[in-house]
């Protein structure tokens, strides 16, 4: 089959790669379509560690499945891989599993005609819409993203309500649902997320849309901003930005713009925003 393949940093080459084999509880998909996220491009520039080259890269894709159980099936899925035993997996909070891999990180990617991939990690695309049946005009374009977004949002959905429910279960003191991440940067995930934080009685807080596009610099605005409240509580939430922040002078190499107007720059080098989090608490 075909692939684009990321073989050195800021180097993508389109070339032959073996056929995907699915193995125990896995599928074949027949990719259809596949974004191109900002993860994607940290790792094409080479700033991100996790993903070594040679690596079929892209995990935001539909297709069909085409070997294993439900072939015919169209699918979009979920990029992650968990263990399914350990108590995060076990109490619905699989994102936090310790023992997660990811396509286009750890194993073979979208940017390819086919892959393989668990079959828990699919989620039916809910379109009877053929991508192939004939030209495809702007219109299709529009529908099956909209379709694969709203697919997207129900099952992000589905755990952010497991996620508010077990919060209001372990700290019914809190009052805030902050959305950051390449979630915040969608209008149509932000607007669910703000509904159900109002249906929980939780104030809704995310990182202005500008800086949505940037992952290091959404969380170092998380950290920021729990700083600047004087969030330095018992929460275990600790800020992970991929890179020092206090690197290159106060700016950081991600441009961190001046959001916090008035913010103590002391503020960006404590050690509760460094990589991995603050490990003396730990
Ligand atoms: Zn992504
Ligand atoms: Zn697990």
């Amino acid at each position: 089959m075909k692939a684009l393949v990321y073989t050195a940093a800021n180097t993508m080459r389109y070339r032959e790669e073996p056929e995907p084999a699915a193995g125990g509880g896995e599928v074949v998909v027949e990719v259809e379509a596949v974004g191109i996220c900002g993860s994607d491009l940290h790792a094409y520039h080479g700033r991100d560690p996790r993903r070594v080259p040679p690596l079929i890269l892209g995990h935001e894709l539909a297709g069909t499945i085409v070997a294993g159980e439900g072939t015919g099936r169209r699918v979009t899925v979920n990029p992650l891989i968990t263990c399914g035993r350990c108590d995060y997996c076990r109490t619905g909070r699989d994102n936090l599993c310790a023992h997660r891999t990811m396509i286009g990180m750890t194993r073979a990617g979208g940017f390819a005609d086919r892959l393989s991939i668990p079959a828990a990690c699919l989620i039916d695309l809910p379109t009877d819409m053929d991508a192939r049946a004939g030209p495809i005009g702007p219109q299709d374009v529009c529908d099956l993203a909209a379709a694969v977004e709203a697919a997207i949002c129900d099952s992000l959905a589905d755990r952010a309500a497991n996620a508010i429910a077990w919060f209001r279960r372990e700290y019914p003191q809190g009052r805030v649902l902050v959305a950051a991440g390449g979630v915040a940067a969608n209008a149509a995930l932000r607007r669910r997320l703000a509904e159900l934080a109002a249906r929980a009685g939780l104030a809704f807080v995310a990182p202005p849309p500008a800086l949505c596009t940037d992952n290091g610099a959404m969380v170092a605005w998380a950290g920021l901003e729990r700083l600047r409240l004087g969030l330095g509580d018992e929460l275990d939430a600790p800020v992970r930005p991929r890179w020092p922040l206090d690197e290159a002078g106060l700016g950081t190499g991600i441009n961190l713009p001046p959001i916090i107007p008035g913010l103590d720059p002391a503020l960006y080098r404590d050690p509760r925003l460094k990589p991995g989090g603050d490990d003396t608490r730990r």
